[in-house]
């Protein structure tokens, strides 16, 4: 490139990335502040909850397709007995390998006999739930489950939930497809009401007229007596011991990472053999901590905020950098290989559920890398001395700790 004359009015300012023409980011308006002037149509209550894309840092560059969604933003379907809201990709275009279901049981409250052709993974959030499923070989299961427990069916197994007391269940779905929907399920009432009574009755070996009652419109969720002891469902229903655990104790295992600035906890089929297509990693950030930069090779991070806030940028190819906020109940998507880091901005932990669709976890930490090259070699790339590469972690972090 000619060196530039001193009309430029961007002579001065300091370049980012790649030297594509023209500069873009708000770090090339500093002697030019009315650039960013916004005159036009603005919500404040909308503009309040995103400060890092309203003043974004000034690294931001470009756009790209929105990676923030919310629950908080999604219609709930309300029945008697509980309620479900979801992000679908049509909802959400980016959201292509996971869909998203928010849902809550009362207590006594029941989500329908049903099955799909999607695998479903979840997680529970709060209170108390029993699920029923039985297995590709014939062996019945049930199970109750709580706040930080997972279940994984894959696609085809028959299932059920039913919130417990005291306060009912809530939980999140994810999906092994941004297409599925909680609305498209096969259930046992529309089979029942679609099937002529003379080939139930021959199916079940019992008159015409034990079918004359049975619901013309599917139940999807209905309220219910609150269900008795687990060991009594569990003898009724024929379960045998030692079957391969639907469930899995998320909350209770061992953390992979941890430190001061937080930790993560992983479930993939390496401890959880069960959950064959989706893998999830638990994460707590303190305030002022980080989830480093990395990026995850193998998978869309399909990510949920249960506690707290933060903001993430997102780096992709262009250069494109863009920063958003999350809070609790938002979700966002990270295309796979995209770099990235989630920073805790607010006051409390921030606690944040990542899936995966994949059998297994996988990530690349930028720290980690760095780490293992020859120091030389990263100093050519950066202009940083060896002796202060020297400082940098080691290896994988997980978390920023605290200093
Ligand atoms: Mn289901
Ligand atoms: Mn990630």
């Amino acid at each position: 490139m000619e060196p530039t004359d001193d009309t430029s009015p961007h002579h001065e300012t300091p370049t980012f990335g790649d030297p594509d023409l023209p500069q873009e980011g708000e770090v090339n308006t500093v002697d030019d502040p009315a650039a960013t002037v916004m005159t036009g149509p603005q919500n404040p209550v909308i503009e309040s909850q995103f400060p890092n894309q309203m003043d974004a840092p000034a690294t931001d560059i470009s756009t790209q397709q929105f990676f923030w969604s919310s629950f908080n933003i999604s219609p709930r379907r309300v029945q008697r007995g509980g309620w479900a809201r979801e992000l679908t990709q049509p909802d959400f275009g980016i959201s292509e390998e996971i869909a998203g279901v928010n849902m809550y049981l009362e207590a006594g409250g029941i989500r329908e006999l049903h099955w799909h052709q999607t695998a479903e993974w979840a997680m529970m959030t709060r209170g108390h739930c029993r699920i029923t499923t039985l297995s590709r070989n014939g062996l019945p299961s049930v199970d109750d489950v709580e706040e930080g427990d997972l279940w994984y069916f894959p696609p085809g197994l028959p299932h059920s939930l039913q919130g417990l007391g005291p306060d009912g269940a809530e939980f999140v779905l994810a999906f092994d497809d941004g297409a599925q929907s909680e609305s498209n399920t096969l259930l046992l009432t529309d089979w029942f009401a679609h099937t002529p009574p003379e080939v139930l009755a021959k199916n079940f070996g019992v008159a015409q007229e034990v079918f004359s009652d049975i619901p013309l419109h599917n139940l999807w969720i209905f309220p219910g007596d609150v269900p008795g002891p687990l060991d009594a469902d569990r003898a009724a229903a024929g379960v045998q011991p030692g079957g391969e655990a639907v469930i899995f104790r998320l909350s209770r295992s061992t953390p992979v990472y941890e430190n001061s600035g937080g930790s993560i906890r992983i479930a993939d089929s390496t401890n959880y053999p069960a959950s064959k297509t989706v893998a999830a990693g638990l994460v707590t950030i303190e305030p002022g901590a980080m989830r480093e930069l990395h990026w995850h090779p193998n998978a869309d991070e399909w990510q949920y905020w249960l506690k707290g806030q933060g903001r993430m940028t997102v780096f992709n190819t262009g250069p494109h950098a863009n920063t958003t906020d999350f809070r609790a109940g938002d979700v966002g998507v990270v295309k796979r290989n995209l770099g990235h880091y989630v920073e805790n901005t607010g006051s409390e932990t921030a606690v944040v559920l990542e899936t995966f669709r994949s059998d297994h976890y996988e990530e690349v930490s930028l720290a980690n890398w760095l780490s293992h090259l020859p120091p030389s070699l990263v100093s050519a790339h950066l202009g940083i001395p060896e002796e202060v590469l020297a400082t940098f972690p080691r290896g994988t972090q997980g978390i920023t700790p605290l200093r």
